[in-house]
């Protein structure tokens, strides 16, 4: 049975101290109608998209009627925002609907714009369209290019009237995650000085996400080396795909290495290293070239709050670590997408020349990729129409000449290129007019995008519309939480 109802759970969360959480019923949006399901999500959770009831899963993301077993709770975490600690962080407008049992491992069920909870603040609850949209389609997008990340089974719309910079449908989004574990979640009890609790928390983690790490010597390092790494690899990732999560704050940050938390985030298209899509981040704290840094600021912040459980100098350590894996993991990334397969001194000044070159002639950032993978395809980009630079020349000289090192035939290079440098970028451009459609009334453009960000690497015919850079007069991206 690969139905909704057959899915089963086990609610560890709920099990958890009473202030770990508070018990909130969703709120009851009339008029939700679904606008997409997402084949990746529904295998996340074991199931066929096809066998998923529409009337059940419409009732489940209105608010109106649970899955047998679900149990929802808003999470209490804090958190530091913009460099600042903030004690009175939570789950402010997403519950956690239930813990599901897949045979893949534990998948939190997680509604976001289900409504007001105690940890709501200032806040209505409610999630608009427009940011559903965007959440949706980036975890596909995400997943699309191997990147970890929360990702949705469905986005919903309903027929609230949302109050923001103009009134807004409202929506829902039912969120998919292996673990809801912020950074935030152990700050809050370390802050508190819980330090019975704050190890229930970490072997929680461990048992339940992470059970090879219970036979080292020392589980709970094992666990922060394990979130320092993937850290670094989850970083790596974002900074060779061009993407910016704009809100790097603690209580973004997943224990398990998974994007997470989409706001004011963008991928690049032309190269900017310093893009700053949040327009509430005026200091560029979270410009694109600011990620690394920002995120051992965090690990640092989620190692202190470790401190009551592991010795403060394996920590100082393991942070030690985070740089050098992160490299390592970004320059075996950018030599894949220049489709090196050994390992050369220069590699590094290559990249960077390449980066500087796409800079300067404001190229744009994936076509550009693209197009050095796409010159043996008829119909493929061009590099030459991408990148009108005096310098391309002097630049593919150089890069001929380390091609000589490689022994892999052309053919068979830039096959491989293509399978890590996507024609299918999740652009700001194109979710505005996927939402525009949404917001008539018409679903369609956002099911064809989603496909196409599902697989990225894949070119269809008649879908180039969908890989068009903005125009050049476009204005800069600017995107509000
Ligand atoms: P974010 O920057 O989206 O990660 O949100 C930071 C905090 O604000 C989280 O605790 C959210 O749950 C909460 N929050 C954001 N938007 C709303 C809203 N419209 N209503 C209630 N809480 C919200
Ligand atoms: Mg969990
Ligand atoms: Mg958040």
């Amino acid at each position: 049975d690969t139905s909704l109802e057959a899915l089963t759970f086990d609610n560890v969360w709920s099990r958890f101290p009473d202030d770990f959480f508070t018990r909130v019923k969703p709120t009851r949006w009339g008029g939700t109608r679904l606008l997409d399901i997402s084949p990746r999500g529904a295998a996340r959770l074991g199931l066929e998209p096809d066998d998923i009831d529409h009337g059940r899963l419409t009732a489940l993301m209105g608010g109106e009627r649970l899955l047998d077993g679900m149990d929802p709770l808003a999470q209490k975490y804090t958190g530091h925002q913009f460099g600042t600690y903030n004690p009175a962080l939570g789950d402010g407008r997403g519950l956690l609907l239930g813990e599901a049992m897949t045979p893949q491992g534990p998948v939190d069920l997680h509604l976001k714009g289900a409504g007001q909870t105690p940890y709501s603040r200032f806040g209505d609850g409610r999630a608009v369209l427009r940011s559903s949209i965007r959440e949706y389609l980036a975890g596909e997008a995400m997943a699309g290019l191997k990147i970890p990340t929360t990702l949705a089974l469905a986005v919903a719309v309903n027929g609230e009237k949302v109050m923001r910079e103009r009134v807004e449908p409202g929506a829902t989004l039912l969120r998919l995650a292996e673990s809801h574990v912020r950074f935030g979640h152990f700050e809050w009890l370390y802050q508190q000085q819980r330090v019975e609790d704050l190890e229930r928390l970490a072997r929680h983690v461990i048992d339940r996400h992470r059970p090879d790490l219970a036979q080292e010597s020392a589980p709970l390092e094992a666990l922060f080396q394990d979130v320092v790494t993937r850290t670094a690899e989850l970083i790596a990732r974002w900074q060779a795909y061009g993407f910016v999560h704009a809100v790097m704050n603690t209580d973004n940050m997943s224990i398990l290495g998974l994007t997470l938390d989409y706001g004011p985030y963008a991928f690049m298209d032309r190269f900017e290293s310093n893009l700053t899509p949040n327009h509430t981040d005026t200091a560029g704290r979270y410009a694109f070239d600011q990620q690394p840094g920002v995120a051992l600021w965090n690990l640092t912040v989620l190692g202190q709050s470790l401190t009551p459980l592991i010795d403060v100098e394996r920590l100082r350590e393991m942070l030690d670590s985070y740089e050098p894996t992160l490299q390592a993991a970004y320059a075996i990334l950018m030599r894949g997408r220049l489709g090196l397969e050994t390992e050369q001194q220069s590699d590094g000044e290559l990249i960077d020349d390449w980066l500087s070159l796409l800079e300067s002639s404001r190229a744009d950032f994936h076509r550009s990729f693209r197009a050095l993978s796409d010159r043996d395809v008829v119909g493929g980009l061009s590099l030459a129409e991408e990148i009108a630079s005096p310098e391309l020349e002097s630049w593919l000289e150089r890069y001929r000449r380390r091609l000589n090192h490689e022994s892999r035939g052309d053919t068979e290079r830039l096959a491989a290129m293509r399978r890590v440098n996507p024609l299918y970028i999740l652009r700001t451009h194109l979710a505005q007019q996927v939402i525009e459609a949404a917001e008539q009334g018409d679903a369609r453009p956002l099911q064809t995008f989603r496909e196409l960000l599902s697989s990225p690497f894949l070119q269809r015919p008649g879908m180039e519309i969908w890989s068009e850079a903005p125009s050049s007069d476009a204005p800069p991206v600017c995107l509000s939480c």
